[in-house]
C-alpha cells in the first residue's frame, strides 16, 4: 500500500510537472512570437444598418504557430496574460491596428475605424504606454478617432484608481470606446452613467436565439432603447442568419457583426471588399 501510495505520488507530481513545463513552454514560444513576428491581425467588418455600409472592422488577433498552424486567441490569451506576455503583444495589435487603419483611410479616401480588444492588465499597468500609443497615432497623423478601444464589462467592475484613469486618458487622446460581450457582467448598468463610453456591443448570447426567445428579443429592444437615450450607439455582435438581422434592425440597432455578413479575415480579403463598396 505505502508503494502504490508513493506510486500515484509520483504520478501526480509528474503530472504536475508536465503541465507546468507545457505552460513554460507557451510562455516562451510566445516571447518568441513576438519576437519574430508571427502574429497577424484578421478583420471582421461591422456593417451600418441604416446604410448598409461597412464603417468599421474589429482586429481580431491570431498566432500562426510555425507547427499548430493558424491558432485563435482561444488557444493562446489565457497563457498570455498569466505570463505577462500580453503587454507586448497588446502593443503591437495597438500599432499594427493603426497603421492598417492609416493604409485603409487613404486607400478609401474616407474615414474607417479599426476597433481592438484590450486585456484587462493593460489597463492596470502605467500610462507610459497609452502615452507612446498617442504620440504613434500623432505621427501617423491619423484621426484619434480611428481607433475604438474593446473593453469588458468585467475590467469595469474594477473601480481602482487606474482602471477609471486609463478610460479617461484614452477619451482625452480622443481614441473611442466600445463595452464589449455587453450583458454578461454583473450590474454594470449604473457604470454605464459613470464612464465615458461610445458603443454598446451586445453579446453573442442574446442574439443566438432572439428568434425563438421573446425574452432575448425584449432584452435587445431595451438595451437597445436605453442605450440610445444615454447617448450610445449599439453593435450587436455574432449575428448570424437574416432573422436576427432583421429583428435587430426593426429594434433600432444601429451596427451589425457576424457570420451573416462575414469571418475575421486577412486584411487583403477586407480590402477588396471595401473597394467593391466605395
Ligand atoms: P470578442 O471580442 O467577443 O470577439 C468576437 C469573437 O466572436 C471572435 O472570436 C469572432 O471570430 C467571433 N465571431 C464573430 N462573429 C461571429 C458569429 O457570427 N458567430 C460566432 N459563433 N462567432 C462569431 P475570436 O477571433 O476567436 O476571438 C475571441 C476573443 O479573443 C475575442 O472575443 C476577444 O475577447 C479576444 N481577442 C481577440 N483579439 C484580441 C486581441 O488583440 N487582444 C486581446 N487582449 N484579446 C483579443
Ligand atoms: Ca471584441
Ligand atoms: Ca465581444
Ligand atoms: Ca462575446
Amino acid at each position: 500500500a505505502k508503494n502504490a501510495g508513493r506510486n500515484r505520488y509520483s504520478y501526480f507530481t509528474s503530472d504536475m510537472q508536465a503541465a507546468a513545463q507545457q505552460r513554460l513552454r507557451l510562455t516562451r514560444d510566445l516571447q518568441m512570437a513576438v519576437a519574430n513576428e508571427q502574429f497577424e491581425l484578421h478583420y471582421q467588418p461591422i456593417v451600418n444598418l441604416r446604410t448598409g455600409g461597412i464603417e468599421r472592422a474589429e482586429a481580431l488577433l491570431r498566432w500562426r504557430h510555425p507547427e499548430r498552424g493558424l491558432l485563435a486567441p482561444g488557444d493562446f490569451i489565457g497563457s498570455a496574460e498569466a505570463s505577462g506576455v500580453i503587454l507586448e503583444i497588446g502593443d503591437w495589435v495597438f500599432r499594427h491596428a493603426a497603421d492598417q487603419a492609416k493604409r485603409w483611410q487613404e486607400e478609401l479616401g474616407r474615414p474607417f475605424q479599426i476597433s481592438v480588444n484590450q486585456s484587462p492588465a493593460q489597463f492596470r499597468g502605467g500610462q507610459q504606454v497609452f502615452e507612446e500609443w498617442g504620440r504613434y497615432v500623432e505621427r501617423l497623423q491619423l484621426a484619434p478617432r480611428s481607433i475604438v478601444i474593446e473593453i469588458t464589462e468585467r475590467l469595469l467592475l474594477d473601480h481602482s484608481g487606474p482602471v477609471v484613469e486609463r478610460l479617461g486618458q484614452f477619451k482625452s487622446m480622443g481614441l473611442q470606446v466600445a463595452l464589449d460581450d455587453f450583458g454578461t457582467g454583473h450590474s454594470v448598468l449604473a457604470h454605464l452613467k459613470k464612464f465615458d463610453i461610445d458603443y454598446l456591443k451586445i453579446d453573442r448570447s442574446f442574439v443566438m436565439d432572439l428568434a425563438g426567445d421573446s425574452g432575448d428579443l425584449a432584452l435587445c429592444e431595451g438595451i437597445i432603447v436605453m442605450a440610445h437615450k444615454l447617448g450610445l450607439k449599439v453593435v450587436a455582435e455574432g449575428v448570424e442568419t437574416e432573422t436576427q438581422l432583421a429583428l435587430l434592425k426593426a429594434a433600432g440597432c444601429d451596427y451589425a457583426q457576424g457570420y451573416v455578413y462575414a469571418h475575421p479575415m486577412p486584411p487583403a480579403e477586407l480590402q477588396a471588399q471595401l473597394r467593391g463598396q466605395v
